[in-house]
């Protein structure tokens, strides 16, 4: 069988479900919004409902909806009292917002390895990085699989550092013991992008832990002004962050689907993995008792290094996978490796090489990690095996063709 990236005949002859996945609900909801006849959130009901189901949902106290994830981001940073100056220890796999928005807030972030197995940012390798600089932690659960939190919060606890969730693929993961991402009490941050797992386009939140917190986040997302004010009392330097009424209806109706597809693309990612395994090809991310609920942003493989298969090309596998008719990426690259990480604020204690030499887990997914976009997982079961039929064809074919 000769490859579709050869002129062959694809091996989905159909595509997948298509995403963002809508219906009548969200047309419904787009023209409630609408009739409001005001669309902005200080006079509309949608984001103060979106918001509430959602903090319900996660188990957190509260939450702010915004303009995405980046920014989300941003005003947590802020609002949990980073400063100029600071240290952050993020994952150095990750995408680049989780360190941008360190930069943009003036704080330096510090990159740090994953674990080989889960590819979430490895605890050890935080508490190795921490200065007296450091103020706070960005874990990012990657592709949904939560990172390993009781570590997390043990340390900082020990070093008194703030712990800000990047939850962006995360949407209705549940950690260790079945543990929601509100349990832990910190900030999580989460993206509505139109990638992810629910999403209006755009978007993004900030899961609070408590009115405190959510007050500071409000105000840091609203030009530093405290709700209700009519006096132009700005009390801290904030950005306007507000996400428009239309979005909160659309994402209301969204979080409605989250946890049928969160289990359907448990169930298949469930049934591809046994697959993969059969097949050995490929080495899919671990999951651990930390991914009680597993909502599968990605499913995310690493190619064999050293195979008996020979080096393939990561990147013309993708290319094979995608004219297969899988949709299928390459992954991050290092954050380290980013020149827009290098500008200033960066750190200034190491430099390129350091971390290229600290963080070889990272190293290894940036250079041979492909993923698969979530909506191959919402197909039913013959959908679900095509994909490591397509992983095997291309390959087993390309290796042969070496
Ligand atoms: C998508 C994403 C973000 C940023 O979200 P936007 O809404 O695109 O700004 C942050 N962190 C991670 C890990 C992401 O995947």
């Amino acid at each position: 069988m000769t490859l579709a990236i050869n002129g062959g005949t694809p091996l989905r002859l159909t595509d997948y479900p298509q995403w963002p996945h809508y219906g009548p609900e969200e047309e419904q909801a787009l023209l409630r919004s609408l009739h409001q006849g005001q669309w902005w959130r200080m006079q509309g009901r949608e984001n103060l409902d979106f918001e509430r189901s959602f903090a319900h949902l996660h188990g957190g106290h509260s939450a702010f909806a915004v303009a995405n994830g980046t920014v989300a981001l941003e005003i947590a940073l802020q609002a949990a009292g980073v400063m100029p100056g600071d240290e952050v220890i993020v994952p150095a796999f990750t995408f680049i917002s989780t360190s941008m928005a360190c930069q943009r807030i003036g704080a330096t972030a510090i990159p740090v390895d994953v674990c080989a197995d889960t590819l979430c940012i490895d605890p050890s390798a935080v508490e190795a990085n921490i200065s007296p600089r450091t103020r706070a932690i960005i874990p990012v659960h990657m592709s949904g699989h939560m990172s390993d939190m009781a570590s997390l919060m043990r340390i900082a606890d020990r070093y008194q550092l703030q712990l800000i969730q990047d939850a962006a693929h995360a949407h209705g993961a549940q950690g260790l013991g079945g543990a929601n991402i509100g349990d832990y009490g910190t900030l999580a941050c989460f993206s509505f992008q139109n990638f992810k797992l629910m999403t209006a386009g755009e978007g993004g939140l900030v899961l609070c832990p408590n009115e405190a917190m959510r007050e500071k986040v409000f105000l840091y997302g609203n030009c530093g002004r405290p709700f209700g004010d009519r006096n132009y009392q700005h009390t801290v330097v904030g950005t306007n962050a507000r996400l428009s009424e239309f979005n909160a209806a659309v994402l209301s109706v969204q979080l409605s689907r989250l946890q049928v597809q969160n289990e359907i693309r448990q169930r298949n990612a469930q049934l591809l993995m046994e697959a993969l395994d059969n097949d050995a090809l490929v080495i899919p991310q671990g999951r651990t008792a930390d991914a009680h609920v597993h909502p599968y942003y990605m499913v995310l493989f690493i190619l064999p290094e050293d195979d008996s298969l020979g080096h393939l090309d990561r990147n013309q596998v993708v290319e094979a996978l995608i004219a297969e008719g899988i949709p299928a990426y390459r992954a991050y690259q290092a954050i380290y490796r980013i020149p827009s990480f290098w500008q200033a604020p960066a750190p200034e204690r190491h430099d390129q090489a350091h971390y290229i030499a600290h963080c070889p887990v990272t190293e290894r997914v940036a250079r041979r990690g492909i993923w698969i976009h979530h909506r191959a997982l919402l197909g039913n079961v013959q959908d679900t095996l095509d994909i490591a039929l397509a992983i095997r064809k291309v390959v087993q074919h390309l290796a042969s063709a070496r």
